[in-house]
């Protein structure tokens, strides 16, 4: 255990994760630390990562960001969920929206009754009570907490943006709080010879920067817990396959979904993120199914806007730290690990680590019932949110391709089987109760991906047929008439957040 009081933090990288982490420390315990963030513009940053999921807003209001000012300086725009195409089955699609399908009533999720409802002969899809799927397939968008004077909550949103231009924001932010940025190569790290810490970096240019805490954000490098503390990687690719990505920018799709679309191919799927000026595209893929050409011709013939470059490729492998904080080091970012963006959540487990490090940071020496804890909540963290992403390719009805054979009969963790089986039986759901993706996100994507429900909660029954028949109709009026009265998505984004 380290002894050194700490006063100094050094944050190595200024990629999102850099400076995610400078912004919040700065504005959390600034007072009582000195931080320095160390990047090196000749290595540059990884330049995706354009999609999040709500719990941004938190990190945004702690900042004190005002979200106009930010979406016109990320060129961003407003996200309801995830569209899913041809995933359960091709000529598939769903929503994996952001807030709850229809009205929750009792104790007893909408999921039960709208079940019921479906048994009693009805046909329309969950979707068809969902207040976020009707405005995202209208291209409509507007701030909404509350539908009229109902019980329906309004529209839970993230955003889309430009990662190149959100990384400027918050080192903006940071250097104005005081904090120091250094651009430097790290090319040695010096550590105490007795406890193994590490005491400073040293850069290219012969200079050396002292520590007493250090967060690795250098990315896939994880060049101080992965390559100097020899913390191990945890391989997933047996559950998560895919391995390369080609990213390509192409001109902006005039209507601005407010939605980022998914597609899956013969190999892998596509991403289509719309900004403000342009459309963020990408092809996902695993390279033991198809080469890098066919990948690229298969993103660049599913366009739907011209490309603006060539395709940029990019190497993964899916997987976590064995441990994400070992000495008086903590990893965030793509040197903690990699979930594929699947579900758009690597800024969300950057803010989420960050803000597990700021709760259990050490006033004085680094204490190893802290560092434990953070160990271990991280970890639960990146396993619940694998569970999920695996959920998308295992449970397919697709068989046409060699790399849907593979996911649809790979063995997946018992903690997920548990779920499937759980849900398939009753509708009912055994989601753990600290995971990031709530209810609704559970029912969506297994309806989504073909799991029907063999039953549905007794307590449904506590309406009678006619009155279930009229509850499913009120709650499609007020959805119909809520979305009717919303601005179309690019009006809003035009009238309240323009980029100039
Ligand atoms: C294909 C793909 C798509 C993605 N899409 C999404 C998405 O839609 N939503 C989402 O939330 N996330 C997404 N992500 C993840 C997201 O891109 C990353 O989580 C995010 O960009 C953080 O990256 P980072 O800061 O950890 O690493 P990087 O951006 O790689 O930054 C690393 C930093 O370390 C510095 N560095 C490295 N070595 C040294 C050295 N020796 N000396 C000095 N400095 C050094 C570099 O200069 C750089 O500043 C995606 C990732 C990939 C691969």
């Amino acid at each position: 255990m380290s002894e050194k009081e700490i006063r100094k933090l050094v944050i190595v990288g200024g990629g999102t994760a850099g400076w995610i982490a400078a912004a919040a420390f700065a504005r959390l315990l600034g007072k009582q630390l000195q931080i320095e963030l160390v990047e090196s513009d000749a290595i540059g940053t990884i330049g995706v990562g354009e999609a999040t999921i709500p719990q941004i807003i938190r990190l945004n209001s702690i900042l004190g960001f005002d979200e106009r000012d930010f979406l016109k300086h990320t060129y961003g725009t407003f996200k309801l969920g995830i569209e899913f195409v041809n995933w359960g089955k091709i000529s598939d699609r769903y929503l994996h929206t952001f807030g709850d399908a229809g009205l929750n009533l009792g104790n007893v999720h909408f999921h039960h009754y709208w079940r019921r409802h479906a048994l009693n002969g009805a046909s329309e899809s969950l979707w068809h009570y969902s207040l976020h799927q009707q405005a995202a397939s209208q291209d409509r968008f507007a701030h909404l907490d509350k539908v009229g004077n109902t019980q329906m909550t309004g529209l839970a949103y993230a955003y889309h943006f430009d990662a190149s231009l959100y990384a400027g924001y918050l080192r903006k932010y940071a250097e104005q709080k005081g904090i120091i940025r250094t651009e430097g190569m790290v090319q040695s790290v010096t550590r105490d010879s007795e406890s193994g810490d590490i005491t400073a970096i040293g850069l290219a240019d012969g200079s050396t920067v002292e520590g007493d805490f250090f967060i690795d954000c250098t990315g896939f490098r994880a060049l101080l817990l992965g390559q100097e503390l020899g913390v191990q990687y945890h391989d997933w690719s047996r559950w998560l396959p895919c391995d390369r990505a080609l990213a390509v920018p192409s001109e902006r799709l005039p209507n601005l979904p407010p939605y980022t679309r998914a597609t899956a191919h013969s190999a892998g799927w596509q991403w289509r993120i719309p900004l403000q000026h342009r459309t963020g595209n990408g092809h996902v893929f695993c390279s033991s199914f198809t080469d890098e050409q066919q990948a690229a011709d298969t993103l660049l013939a599913n366009l739907e806007t011209k490309p603006l470059d060539d395709p940029r490729l990019i190497r993964f492998t899916t997987g976590r730290r064995q441990k994400f904080w070992a000495h008086n080091c903590a990893a965030i970012g793509l040197s903690s690990g990699f979930l594929e963006p699947l579900e758009s959540t690597s800024i969300h487990l950057i803010q989420s680590n960050v803000s597990r490090l700021i709760e259990l940071f050490p006033r004085a020496a680094v204490n190893p019932a802290d560092r434990d804890e953070y160990n271990r909540r991280t970890i639960g963290e990146f396993e619940q949110i694998r569970d999920f992403l695996i959920l998308h390719y295992h449970q397919t009805e697709r068989e046409d391709s060699e790399f849907w054979k593979y996911c649809k009969h790979m063995d997946v963790p018992d903690s997920l089987t548990r779920k499937l089986r759980l849900f398939a039986a009753s509708g009912r759901l055994g989601r753990d109760v600290d995971d990031l993706f709530k209810d609704s996100s559970w029912v969506q994507v297994m309806l989504g991906q073909g799991i029907m429900p063999a039953d549905y909660n007794p307590m449904a029954n506590q309406l009678d047929d006619g009155q279930l028949a009229q509850f499913m109709d009120d709650v499609r009026r007020i959805v119909e008439q809520a979305t009717s009265k919303l601005p179309k998505h690019a009006d809003y984004i035009a009238q309240h957040c323009a980029a100039q």
